[in-house]
């Protein structure tokens, strides 16, 4: 499964990073960077076997820029 954030709409709220620490940092621009992940045109993309805590990071997500794709 991959793991897609639409890294421009992130706001820096923090919550993935709380939520997920394994997978979410913020960085340096502010923003939410998922650890590991590749630009693919302007969105970050993560493969992954297990979703672990990312469904709940998606759910969290108060501007729903992250997505849990199979
Ligand atoms: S939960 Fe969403 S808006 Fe908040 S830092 Fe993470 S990606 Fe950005």
């Amino acid at each position: 499964m991959r793991i897609i954030q639409e890294h421009e709409k992130c706001i820096g709220c923090g919550s993935c990073a709380a939520i997920c620490p394994k997978y979410w940092e913020i960085s340096d621009d502010g923003k939410a960077r998922l650890i590991g992940a590749k630009l693919n045109g302007v969105d970050f993309e993560l493969e992954i076997k297990k979703v672990e805590c990312n469904q709940e990071v998606a759910d969290a997500c108060p501007v729903q820029c992250i997505y849990v794709k199979s």
